[in-house]
């Protein structure tokens, strides 16, 4: 059989060396996979996706339990760099992308680990073909799309290097409801056409519906866990994330 895309065991991080963000945090990603991790503020989710993405240490955070494989490989002693040539990328929470240059060229920026000219070529075509109005704005300056946009382009960016698994930091946060939807939509697109996906959400309603199976984190804990399915019908989740009383 082989190993599961992403596996996370036992993983404890701290800040600072005294603040713990997480304690004991397992879970797996299937090849295939869009798994959703659901928790309110605070609960210790982008610090799952640093630990996932090795991106933890400019934010003075460490590891110091437990273990992160990718494909079966332990990432420990991995840069955030090396991760990304293995084929795990990350959309950061805020967008990020570069305000001054334009839609083509963030996407250029991104893609450029890829060295083979055509390569590049076809992966903006695909991600043209996924968020057309990054088409329509290709020579606009990023800074001047509205939020829905950025992170479009955003996680187009990501997508040059054709990611085995994107990592997606609230994609939601900030959107008006039928952009929340329409970022759903393209993260169930993204994933039909072979990348797996880990989604970190604040917003329940639109992690269970994308998502095979979904982790739930609690002050840096996973305190539940399933099938998207199973967990949208459990009385608490729907009490404290759903908003059914
Ligand atoms: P949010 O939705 O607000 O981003 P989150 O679920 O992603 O929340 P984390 O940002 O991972 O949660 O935070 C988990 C815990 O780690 C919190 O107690 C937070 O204060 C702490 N923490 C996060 N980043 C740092 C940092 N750079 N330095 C110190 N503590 C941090």
């Amino acid at each position: 059989m082989s190993p599961p895309l992403l596996s996370v065991e036992h993983l404890d991080v701290v800040y600072d060396g005294t603040i713990t963000a997480l304690s004991d945090v397992s879970l797996v990603v299937e090849p295939g996979q869009v798994v959703a991790v659901l928790g309110s503020n605070g609960a210790g989710k982008t610090s799952l996706l640093r630990a996932v993405s090795r991106s933890l240490q400019p934010y003075g955070g460490t590891v110091t339990g437990g273990t992160v494989r990718f494909a079966g490989e332990d990432l420990a002693g991995r840069d955030a760099a090396d991760v990304v040539r293995r084929g795990l990328v990350q959309v950061p929470e805020g967008r990020r992308i570069f305000r001054d240059l334009t839609v083509a060229e963030n996407l250029r920026a991104g893609g450029y680990t890829v060295k083979d000219a055509r390569a590049r070529a076809e992966a903006r075509d695909r991600v043209f073909d996924l968020f057309p109005i990054l088409a329509e704005r290709r020579d606009q300056p990023g800074g001047l799309l509205s939020g829905g946009q950025q992170q479009m382009l955003a996680m187009g960016r990501a997508l040059m290097v054709s990611p085995q698994l994107l990592l997606l930091d609230e994609p939601s946060l900030g959107l008006a409801p039928l952009l929340v939807d329409q970022i759903g939509e393209i993260v169930t697109e993204i994933n039909k056409q072979g990348t797996a996906v880990l989604l970190i959400e604040q917003n329940a309603v639109m992690g269970l519906r994308v998502a095979d199976a979904a982790y739930v984190l609690e002050t840096g804990r996973v305190t539940a866990s399933g099938t998207a399915d199973a967990l949208a019908a459990s009385d608490e989740v729907q009490e404290r994330y759903l908003g059914v009383a």
